[in-house]
């Protein structure tokens, strides 16, 4: 199960009414961060979510609307009483960003920086994966991943005489040995079944590499800066993606549900556009401000 809370949907500035765009994820009492603009805090206190759980902050690139309120929230979790370490993931930049953006505050416990470049990121069961987009400065977009083991057989593992206690190590994909005979997983696990998925990018433009990333996924949250179709040149300059185009990049990437965030201050009437994209994509809509979700895996029950 994954816990998903969209802490805000505005782009460049917060308003009365419309944090920054950032998304808070939580998985077996872990989370994560994704972006960390000016007021984040704020609004992880205004939707009840603790902000001590946070192991993790992924940043997609160090434009100030998403990273400019880190020194506020490390300041906080100090003076919660964090002592834990957190991991903070981003492009190269990141660190000296994120180290002068702290000078003026207190961390009391360890930052750990990961460049995206090291690949994929495992945290207590989610797998991160960033990915390039296409802004006006180098930006990654991050697909989270929860994997799901197959269905265990214990009438094939009864028949087949293996002790009780090597049942575990099986389910989780391990091989054993039993006296001189070796058993392997897919002799008594089912067939594989579909994890949970999510994909998270904003401030691109439409691309490959976003469509491939958002492939199948439970939910994607992107971008849709604009509504105005008179607005599109002015996205594609400044690199951005409007709701017209997120919703034709969801529908071809085949994501089960969109929501889309990062407007534009001056996109106050998203109404005015929600028939416009549910004719390209039924499954795309205006996301607002603490929209929050429950991801479960297919046919499982809400505990
Ligand atoms: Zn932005
Ligand atoms: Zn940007």
């Amino acid at each position: 199960m994954l816990d998903v809370c969209l802490l805000g949907t505005g782009g460049m500035m917060p308003l009365p009414g419309r944090h920054l765009t950032a998304l808070l994820l939580r998985h077996q009492g872990h989370s994560i961060l994704v972006d960390c603009g000016e007021g984040t805090q704020v609004a992880i206190r205004k939707y009840a979510w603790s902000m001590h759980s946070i192991d993790c902050i992924c940043f997609t690139h160090v434009h100030g609307d998403h990273v400019a309120g880190i020194s506020g929230l490390l300041s906080s979790m100090g003076t919660e009483g964090r002592t834990e370490p957190v991991h903070i993931i981003g492009p190269a930049q990141i660190e000296p960003v994120i180290s002068h953006l702290c000078i003026v505050v207190a961390v009391p416990f360890d930052v750990i920086f990961h460049t995206v470049d090291e690949g994929t990121f495992d945290f207590f069961g989610v797998t991160i994966t960033p990915f390039p987009v296409n802004h006006n400065i180098t930006c990654y977009g991050y697909r989270f991943d929860i994997d799901r083991l197959p269905v265990f057989l214990p009438d094939r593992a009864k028949a087949l005489g293996i002790p009780v206690q090597e049942w575990s190590k099986l389910q989780k994909g391990e091989s054993v040995r039993v006296g001189l005979k070796k058993f392997t997983p897919d002799q008594v696990r089912g067939p594989s079944r579909r994890g949970i998925s999510l994909v998270y990018s904003t401030d691109t433009r439409p691309c490959r590499s976003l469509e491939d990333a958002a492939y199948d996924v439970d939910l994607l949250v992107t971008e849709g800066i604009y509504g105005d179709p008179d607005k599109a040149q002015s996205a594609k300059e400044k690199k951005h993606m409007t709701a017209q185009e997120a919703a034709l990049l969801a529908k071809n990437a085949g994501a089960r549900e969109s929501w889309l965030t990062h407007y534009s201050p001056s996109f106050r009437n998203q109404r005015d556009y929600v028939r416009d994209i549910a004719a390209i994509n039924p499954t795309v809509r205006f996301a607002r401000d603490g929209d929050r979700k429950t991801i479960l895996f297919d046919d499982q029950e809400e505990e």
